[in-house]
């Protein structure tokens, strides 16, 4: 058949989501990174009461129920935010106002797979600088790259780790074109990029809801820079990105931090407990910073693992990508979970 598409979409593969299998499916699931804990009983209780009105009007272009309670919360001006939907939706939104042919992407490997799937989608070329073993960023090469806007996910997935916020700062200085800080794991770890969006006039850091707050499935994200940078994000995104019910029940959950904190302090200490676990069985870790651990089996049989865990009812993610072949990554789930999960692999072993 002919193809009606742009060139750079016949050549692009698309972007492959995780597994979603259906609620109430009896799977245990780690493989996206959902919080296996629910949302805040008082974004549950938003949800419930939702006067119908807001369903019939338009929702507000910018989300500034949702933007005011990010304010309060992180104390930063309400014209320093965008929201979007989920922060996949920023991530785009960036590369369009941002990259095209002739201005590059770049980013350390490896990292988010979408990175690389919205620059086939622009198109804009892509610079991939690997990581060395020992995760250090490599900055020279970051910065030699020349990238118009430079992605770098911190924690970073699938490996977990975090990059030390100097490191980001000394790129940040030396970057022509805009740096792009993905937190989306930044409530599992030790610190936050957050500062350098007031040091830098050509940093955005990006955030989500879907980890740490338990609302994947809302799709609610945005990010903090300042009100210069963000305005040409503002004129390229879509003018209805984010419903009003995420917009109300995002806002009930930012501000509800004490359950947001219980909950990532409980999938902390799980995961110290799945690493103990995982060593014992000679899986090789890297410290994690996130609500996963990048693990791999000693006979780096990662592949016919995955395989036979779905069969028997638990998902884990599997990349079939260099260097990552003999590695699954593994959401921490809560301990009842985690356990079934060790006893599956002594099962399997
Ligand atoms: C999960 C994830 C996101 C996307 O989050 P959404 O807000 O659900 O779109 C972005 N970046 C990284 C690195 C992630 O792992």
């Amino acid at each position: 058949m002919t193809s009606y598409f742009r060139p750079s979409v016949d050549a692009m593969v698309g972007y492959v989501p995780g597994e979603q299998p259906k609620p109430g499916t009896n799977i245990i699931k780690l493989n996206t990174n959902e919080n296996p804990y629910p949302p805040s009983p008082d974004a549950i209780a938003v949800l419930r009461n939702l006067d119908s009105e807001w369903l019939r009007r338009y929702p507000d272009s910018y989300a500034n129920d949702f933007r005011k309670a990010v304010s309060e919360v992180l104390e930063i001006p309400v014209d320093w935010i965008i929201v979007s939907n989920g922060s996949d939706d920023l991530l785009n939104i960036v590369m369009r106002a941002c990259a095209e042919l002739g201005r590059k992407v770049v980013y350390p490997m490896p990292t988010y797979v979408l990175y690389r799937t919205l620059a086939q989608m622009q198109p804009a070329e892509y610079v991939e600088i690997p990581y060395p073993d020992d995760y250090h960023l490599p900055i020279e090469e970051l910065v030699a790259a020349n990238g118009a806007v430079t992605f770098v996910a911190s924690p970073n997935s699938p490996s977990g780790h975090a990059v030390p916020v100097d490191h980001l700062r000394q790129l940040a200085a030396r970057l022509s074109g805009v740096l792009v800080v993905d937190e989306a794991y930044v409530d599992f770890a030790d610190e936050t990029a957050l500062p350098l969006v007031k040091e830098f006039e050509n940093v955005i850091v990006i955030r989500t809801l879907s980890k740490g707050y338990s609302l994947a499935g809302l799709r609610l994200g945005f990010g903090i820079a300042n009100p210069q940078l963000l305005s040409g994000l503002f004129k390229v995104k879509d003018s209805y990105n984010i419903d009003a019910i995420a917009c109300l029940v995002g806002a009930a959950a930012i501000r509800d931090q004490a359950y947001k904190n219980e909950c990532v302090q409980k999938v902390k200490a799980s995961r110290a407990k799945l690493a103990v676990d995982l060593k014992q069985l000679g899986f090789k870790l890297w410290d994690s910073q996130t609500n996963f651990l990048l693990a791999q089996p000693p006979k780096g049989n990662a592949e016919e693992i995955y395989l036979a865990l779905k069969e028997r009812g638990i998902l884990v993610r599997y990349f079939k990508h260099p260097g990552l072949e003999d590695k699954l990554r593994i959401t921490v789930g809560t301990d009842e979970q985690n356990q079934i999960l060790i006893e599956m692999l002594i099962n399997l072993s």
